[in-house]
């Protein structure tokens, strides 16, 4: 293709308050329909707004680990426009000053996507549609949200999705936002242009709206790549609207022609002042932004040593990130502990609810250790985990209740190399015509009469030490 893509994204995120953003109605919008609601928020005439201190505090953290620069003072204006969640016929959002600008944030693969600006706004209300009518829910009227613009820096619709997964992480690590796509604490809208390689022009960007899940986006996206690449290679003219995806169907079709901010007649909002954003403020927001999600992910690949994709569960996972680090502090093999932990221990996990599991990382670790030093082998070391999951009961009690201790020593095993040897007459024959397939046929019949005891390293050099005796008898 001749084309490259050229993506920004706007976000937007419910900031984590107990109250509306300009009055003291609870945030929560899960309640029945229109409890949660006041004058203010309904937009009576005559109501005066007030400002939630703790969206602002909140708004200034995502600001901070955005890297974006924080204006000094800030104002709200009015968005105008008409639509039945919207009872005031604007909503009250900032433009020309908003709270921080110029950030960026940075992708596991090091590229940075520009953050345009952050702004503060509150949320309309909500259209439920029935058969032949529709109804209206005002709770959500007035809820915080912080709209995140990006550059149009995003090259590819996986990058797209990176952005997301990191962005979201970013808010949920802070404490800022709760980012569930589901219950709509985060949305998204895309805009998509496509234009030759070589021309310094961007194309005319289509709005894409109505994406319920990241992977939405990444279709949404993709569907809208093709299409206007197809537009552009028969000629068909590309108009600046805003499209839906429709995931069912697959595919993108026309919302209506996009709104140009004029249209909107923002003006300052008379009733908010202007707003000094005090330093102590930012100082004392610093406080909350800890590690990042990117640090976290750099700190488990370099100090770990662990692949790309395994950090990323852990960044991704912080309650297993945790669980993770506490046993590399018990037994000092991160490689090995990734991998029971990501293997079996996650199947346990996923299979019984996160809830249940009461095992602690050290005793976890614990387990691990006993399988690097062949005292468990890989079965029983399985099989402690699952008895001990929900019990986290002590490791040697079930070892030694379920006789699960490793046997190694060749005294131990001696029994039993040679039953399967002396039972097998015909798989030693095919093992000594060079089949290899025969050998493991032998560890399983060792195994089993020592009901998965042995060590199969050791069982294997045993039998094939007592056939090599056996040929040169012969
Ligand atoms: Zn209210």
């Amino acid at each position: 293709m001749n084309y490259q893509t050229v993506i920004g994204l706007e976000v937007h995120v419910q900031l984590k308050t107990k109250s509306k953003i300009f009055c003291s109605c609870p945030a929560d919008f899960d309640a029945p329909a229109n409890t949660n609601i006041c004058p203010v928020c309904c937009g009576y005439p005559g109501v005066l707004p007030v400002f939630n201190k703790q969206a602002l505090k909140l708004g200034i953290r995502v600001a901070l680990a955005l890297s974006c620069k924080i204006n000094d003072s800030i104002y709200f204006e009015r968005k105008n426009y008409f639509y039945p969640d919207l009872p005031k016929n604007y909503q009250i959002s900032q433009y020309k000053m908003p709270l921080g600008e110029k950030g960026y944030l940075e992708l596991p693969g090091g590229k940075k996507i520009g953050i345009t600006r952050v702004h503060l706004e509150e949320d309309a209300g909500k259209l439920i549609h029935k058969d032949n009518y529709s109804l209206v829910d005002l709770n959500r009227t007035g809820t915080p949200l912080l709209e995140i613009v990006s550059e149009p820096d995003i090259a590819d619709t996986q990058e797209a999705y990176d952005y997301l997964t990191y962005l979201k992480l970013t808010l949920q690590y802070i404490e800022a936002s709760d980012c569930d796509m589901e219950k709509g604490s985060l949305r998204c809208d895309a805009n998509i242009s496509l234009k030759l390689k070589e021309a310094a022009e961007l194309g005319t960007k289509v709005e894409l709206k109505n994406m319920n899940s990241f992977k939405g986006v990444r279709d949404g996206l993709e569907f809208e790549e093709k299409r206007q690449a197809n537009c552009l290679e028969t000629g068909e003219k590309i108009f600046q609207e805003t499209r839906l995806w429709d995931a069912e169907k697959s595919k993108t079709y026309v919302m209506r022609s996009k709104e140009e901010a004029h249209d909107y007649r923002y003006f300052p909002e008379p009733d908010l002042p202007d707003f000094k954003v005090a330093r102590e403020l930012i100082e004392e927001e610093k406080k909350h932004l800890g590690e990042q999600p990117l640090d976290k992910y750099r700190r488990f690949t370099a100090g770990y040593k662990l692949s790309g994709k395994d950090a990323d569960v852990f960044v991704q996972d912080s309650w297993l990130g945790k669980f993770f680090e506490e046993a590399c502090g018990h037994f000092n093999r991160p490689d090995k502990i990734a991998g029971w932990l990501l293997g079996p221990f996650l199947e346990h996990v996923n299979e019984r609810g996160r809830e249940s599991i009461k095992i602690t990382p050290q005793n976890f670790a614990k387990i691990i250790q006993l399988f690097c030093e062949d005292k468990l082998n890989n079965l029983a070391a399985k099989k402690v985990i699952a008895l001990c999951i929900n019990t986290n009961d002590s490791i040697e009690g079930i070892i030694n209740k379920e006789g699960l201790a490793q046997v190694s020593d060749s005294g131990g095993l001696r029994g039993f190399v040679d039953a399967a040897l002396a039972e097998n007459p015909k798989v030693v024959e095919e093992y000594l015509a060079g089949k290899e397939q025969a050998m493991m046929f032998l560890v399983g019949q060792v195994m089993k009469k020592s009901k998965g005891k042995a060590n199969p390293k050791v069982t294997r050099e045993m039998l094939e030490g007592k056939i090599k005796n056996l040929k040169s008898d012969k």
